[in-house]
């Protein structure tokens, strides 16, 4: 196996040396607070075994990262049946897009879009009696850490601010796709987004992708074989706005980003790594988490392909 550790801090510290990249998103006011320097950076194999660099204890918000989570909660309850709902085609469309959904009859392309996830959220309302309890209640789980919370002032500032998110949540609710109250849907979305976390937390969370859908202690099956491939090649193929062909290029791993600037990746059969730096790229991914995680595959030769 790879010297972990000596790899993610040589690339860690290449890469803190430079200036002048990106910028923190500021359509979400709370989210511009933070200190746009911040970088952390944590992997954990299947066999347990983590390595840190930065700032990996600092919290970060979740943001688009939990769309992955609420899937994973209507899938295994619906099967199959969901897809009537949400589609799996990558959409080649920014992450906020109204632009093909009216084509799509209100279908959005896939879960990872903010439309798929809203109308997840729709999903989710109808599946469980407190969803917002279940969503915490297997993050915590899966995460094995009991202090991960909610973040009520940033569900409040993109509740204030989410105009985007209120015209597509109202378009698709008019080509009959949401079913339930719309600002009750949104809320929904808003404070799942929310989650306060750090790149160890994430990692801990997302393990399960890289171990067959078990947590490693085997007490635990969010998913099946089946399934678990599954949402690991939405990850792939959707996980990264309009740049998930880029990222697969560039990365070769399933993963998530968030516009909180947190990146998360799995090797299936090996780790999940997180990665946190708040300034992004254009495409509003995590401008250093982008370069951490290439640097990272090509000097341990360690991708899916
Ligand atoms: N809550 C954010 C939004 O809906 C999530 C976007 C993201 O992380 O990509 O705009």
């Amino acid at each position: 196996m790879a010297d972990f550790q000596s790899i993610i801090d040589d690339i860690h510290q290449q890469i803190i040396a430079q200036k002048n990249y990106g910028e923190v998103a500021g359509y979400i006011p709370e989210l511009s607070d933070i200190d746009p320097e911040k970088f952390g950076v944590s992997l954990i194999t299947v066999n347990g075994v983590c390595y840190q660099a930065g700032d990996s204890q600092d919290l970060f918000s979740l943001q688009s990262i939990v769309k992955v989570l609420l899937l994973s909660m209507a899938y295994t309850r619906l099967g199959g049946r969901l897809w009537q709902r949400v589609g799996v085609e990558p959409s080649g469309t920014p992450f906020n897009s109204l632009g093909t959904l009216e084509y799509d009859q209100g279908i959005p392309r896939n879960p990872f879009s903010n439309a798929g996830a809203i109308v997840v959220c729709d999903v989710l309302l109808d599946l469980y009696e407190n969803p917002r309890q279940a969503l915490l209640d297997m993050v915590r789980r899966l995460a094995d850490d009991d202090t991960i919370q909610y973040d009520p002032a940033v569900a409040a500032s993109e509740k204030a601010e989410g105009y985007r998110n209120v015209a597509l949540a109202n378009f698709v609710r008019s080509l009959g796709n949401i079913h339930n109250d719309v600002d009750a849907v949104l809320a929904l979305y808003f404070d799942c987004c929310s989650i306060a976390i750090n790149t160890e937390q994430l990692c801990r969370l997302f393990l399960v992708f890289a171990n067959n859908g078990q947590t490693l202690d085997e007490h635990y099956q969010l998913l099946n074989v089946s399934q678990t491939k599954r949402m690991n090649a939405i990850m792939l193929t959707c996980g990264f706005y309009d740049e998930a062909g880029d990222f697969a290029y560039q990365v070769g791993l399933p993963g998530k980003s968030g516009v909180g600037g947190g990146i998360v990746a799995v090797l299936p059969g090996h780790f999940s790594i997180a990665v946190w730096s708040p300034r992004l790229n254009e495409k509003g991914n995590s401008f250093r988490g982008l370069q951490f995680l290439e640097q990272f595959t090509t000097k341990t030769q360690l991708s899916i392909f």
